[in-house]
């Protein structure tokens, strides 16, 4: 795994671990989507088209 998640998404500016974006590109504090709720989407997302995909095999045959 390269450090790829202490950096800032916009700015490209160190943050604190864990943190996709910098105090400066994010002052208010807003929650960021951590890597691992980011992943767990992309893995949902890819589960539900997988599942429509059967359901649309299924129901044109
Ligand atoms: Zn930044």
């Amino acid at each position: 795994m390269t450090r790829a998640y202490d950096q800032c998404m916009r700015c490209g500016k160190a943050t604190q671990w864990g943190r996709s974006v910098c105090r400066d590109c994010n002052p208010a504090g807003l929650p960021e989507p951590s890597p691992s709720q980011y992943h767990a989407t992309v893995f949902v997302v890819v589960l539900i088209v997988v599942v429509m995909l059967a359901v649309i095999g299924i129901v044109l045959r």
